[in-house]
């Protein structure tokens, strides 16, 4: 079979090759605990339904605009004027399907064969693949050890004259930090003196702890939006827990918005309009939902780090937001994929290693699920790595002894 080099080279998703690793032990009546999971276990809002079903009710269901239904671009609209204080025109957007499809178009639309993107580690597994796509190269920078913040003199000694845009995540997948508001004033002025793409990949901005709020860049914008380089990203899919609509943005300067909107036509011509009326439903719904599903996670993540306390030699560094956290193994092995491949074959729990996100010697550990699969997750952990953890677990109703350690 002919395939080309470029295909080739693209790895698999690491993360939705987990999901059905643990899906197919669950149905093979596994006990499996996935905290590897990166959606939100809560049921779509009710705004979001009422929308679709009222859409599909129609029976009128065909090719819309590629860049999207207006009335969900109204939504988006007043959304962003709502959260990031900006007013922006509706040529000024563009909807998707999915986030991860907004940060594609975007880079095959500003991409040139072997042009550079910074990626900053530890960073969300598609980044490099989708720069590798079209034909860019990632360049990684790496925070100092121990922390999961970048510095900014680290971004400036990787921009060359070949760097196209940098690709910022805050609240981050994997580590849940939050950058600070310092460091995103500074990275939007560097990249308006610079001339570089900056692409804010906001899909984590509303899932923020302890009473704090996700900085936006438009406000360190010295530039009006047309000439700009600031590109949002967005979507439904960790807000509102609707990650099987697929419905994301960008919001960027028209002229890219137009050219992005060529590329999708050829692509997908258009994202579906019922569930385009179902983003919409949840935009324009009561936003309590939002705020319940935060709360939630908010109270996950603290169970989480309580628990994490007792698992001897590791450090968590405490999340600021999104529904994950990266804790550092190394005091365990410094090969993730071996350590997680060892507790789930061991433990039964699914964990994502660190090297998928840049960050070897991790585990990323996600709260998204229930207090029980974190109090249980870590539990197990616990049993299968750490000699000071008692002997005898249960696994399910399977009591189990460690014979190793
Ligand atoms: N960006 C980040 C950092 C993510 O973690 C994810 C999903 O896991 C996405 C984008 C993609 O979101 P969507 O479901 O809207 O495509």
């Amino acid at each position: 079979m002919s395939i080309s080099t470029l295909a080739r080279s693209i790895a698999e998703s690491p993360t939705l090759k987990l999901n059905e690793e643990a899906a197919r032990l669950r149905e093979r009546g596994e006990a499996v605990i996935h905290l590897g999971i990166g959606e939100p276990k809560n049921k779509a809002p009710i705004a979001a339904l009422l929308s679709a079903a009222a859409r599909l009710n129609t029976g009128d269901i065909k090719y819309v605009p590629t860049d999207g239904l207006p009335s969900l671009k109204k939504a988006i609209i007043r959304y962003t004027e709502e959260n990031y204080d900006k007013l922006v025109a509706p040529e000024n957007v563009i909807v998707s399907a999915g986030a991860k499809q907004a940060i594609f178009n975007v880079l095959y639309t500003i991409l040139n064969p072997q042009e550079e993107v910074i990626l900053l580690a530890p960073y969300w597994v598609s980044y490099p693949e989708m720069v590798k796509m079209v034909y860019g190269v990632p360049v990684i920078v790496r925070p100092e050890d121990g922390s999961f913040h970048p510095r900014m003199a680290d971004i400036e000694r990787a921009v060359s004259p070949s760097t196209k845009a940098i690709i910022v995540n805050s609240p981050n997948n994997p580590s849940g930090v939050m950058f600070s508001e310092e460091f995103i004033a500074t990275i939007v002025d560097f990249c308006e003196r610079r001339g570089i793409y900056l692409i804010m990949d906001d899909i984590y901005h509303k899932l923020v702890f302890d009473g704090r709020k996700a900085p936006s860049a438009y406000t360190y914008t010295h530039k009006d939006i047309e000439s700009s380089r600031l590109i949002i990203i967005n979507g439904v899919s960790k807000t509102y827990g609707m990650t099987g609509f697929r419905i994301g943005w960008a919001i960027a300067r028209r002229k890219l918005v137009e050219i992005m909107t060529n590329v999708q036509g050829q692509i997908t011509s258009c994202t579906s309009p019922f569930l385009q009326a179902a983003a919409e439903g949840a935009l324009n719904g009561l936003q309590s939902v939002v705020e319940n599903l935060r709360l939630t996670i908010e109270n996950n993540r603290n169970v989480m780090l309580q628990e994490m306390r007792s698992l001897t030699g590791v450090k968590v560094t405490k999340p600021d937001g999104t529904f994950y956290c990266l804790p550092d193994f190394r005091a365990y092995s410094n090969d993730s994929v071996g350590l997680a491949n060892f507790l789930l074959e061991k433990a039964l729990v699914v964990t994502v290693p660190g090297k998928e996100f840049g960050m070897e010697g991790h585990l990323r550990l996600s709260y998204a699920g229930t207090v029980k699969d974190v109090t249980e997750g870590i539990a197990r952990i616990k049993w299968a790595l750490d000699p000071n953890a008692p002997k005898e677990i249960y696994i399910g109703d399977k009591r189990v002894v460690r014979d190793w350690l």
